[in-house]
């Protein structure tokens, strides 16, 4: 396939995903930023059972990925059936791999993503497996967190770094999907030289706001800013600074009551252009019933905030 026949192919799917938002907003009731969550239909991960997804009522939603076991050809069909069914809109499948670690900052930057070089290939492996189980869903983009980018860009590290990526966009893009990389352990303005630095027009960003505040890599509004053209997506999280950024985690609190300043990230994301949608993340293990009723609370929350951003007679946040 010729480099221009690949940026045509994108074109075609960045106005295919424009149309996949607007059917999506067709289900909410504001024609732009409907309100999603995170589900999985398998026992793992955080996101909510896809049963109570529908029970809290939204109609798009990233899916958590079934573990390798359960990524079989008769599951993705239930899966695909079960959201037609429902009328819901799979904007992306989430990837994560075995062997990650989120206890400490630290700890992340040993475990998480295609980064850890002793893991890269195989974990890669897994990846592409995550693509094809999403292109059966019909999925138009899977999304990750790469791990922290090696900060000095002439290194080798770096240049390998770039070199999965760039991969991991190709292996994606024969599947007609895009990459979201999740924001968090980098900077705004690392993170955009990175994207330049892997040079593919598939690759895109979930920009998911505590994070920057969780990993301490800066003010999550002027790093929207930055990177803001490449966002696609967005976890409507919050956090707090520790009192060592960087070393020591931050403290993730419900959406509007944290440093993120909710009202300024829509404000923000309005600025930009951004026009997807707006998935609630929130974790809670300990208490699937908290957790429900936190999100629950969050989209109500959010759809007061979204109508008081979009709606130009009002006064800015
Ligand atoms: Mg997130």
């Amino acid at each position: 396939m010729t480099h221009f026949t690949k940026i045509l192919l994108i074109t075609g799917l960045t106005l295919l995903s424009h149309l996949a938002t607007g059917t999506i907003a067709a289900a909410d009731d504001m024609e732009q930023w409907p309100i999603g969550v995170i589900a999985r239909f398998d026992d793992h991960g955080t996101g909510l059972p896809f049963d109570k997804a529908m029970e809290i009522g939204v109609s798009v939603i990233q899916l958590k990925v079934p573990v390798v076991e359960n990524r079989t050809e008769e599951n993705a069909q239930f899966i695909l059936e079960t959201l037609k069914k429902n009328g819901v809109t799979l904007t992306c499948v989430v990837s994560g791999f075995a062997g990650e670690s989120y206890a400490t900052i630290p700890i992340v930057r040993e475990t998480v993503g295609l980064v850890p070089e002793k893991t890269r290939r195989e974990r890669f492996e897994d990846f592409k497996s995550v693509s094809d189980f999403a292109k059966r869903l019909e999925a138009p983009s899977v999304q990750f967190h790469l791990g922290f980018v090696p900060e000095d860009t002439e290194s080798q590290d770096y240049r390998d770094v770039v070199q999965i990526t760039r991969d991991a966009c190709d292996h994606v893009f024969e599947n007609g999907q895009w990459l979201n990389l999740e924001t968090g352990q980098e900077t705004g303005p690392a993170l955009l030289q990175f994207i330049r630095d892997v040079n593919r027009l598939n690759l895109h960003v979930n920009f998911d706001p505590a994070n920057m505040i969780l990993y301490g890599c800066g003010e999550p509004n002027e790093a929207l800013q930055i990177v803001g053209p490449f966002v696609r997506s967005t976890h409507c999280k919050d956090a707090r600074w520790s009192k060592n950024p960087g070393q020591e985690w931050g403290e993730e609190v419900l959406f509007g009551t944290g440093d993120v300043n909710a009202g300024l990230f829509l404000k923000t994301l309005r600025e930009v252009g951004y026009d997807g949608p707006l998935i609630i993340e929130r974790e809670n293990k300990e208490s699937p019933a908290k957790q429900y009723e936190e999100i629950r609370k969050t989209i109500e929350y959010l759809k007061q905030l979204r109508a008081r951003i979009l709606d130009k007679q009002q006064p800015g946040v």
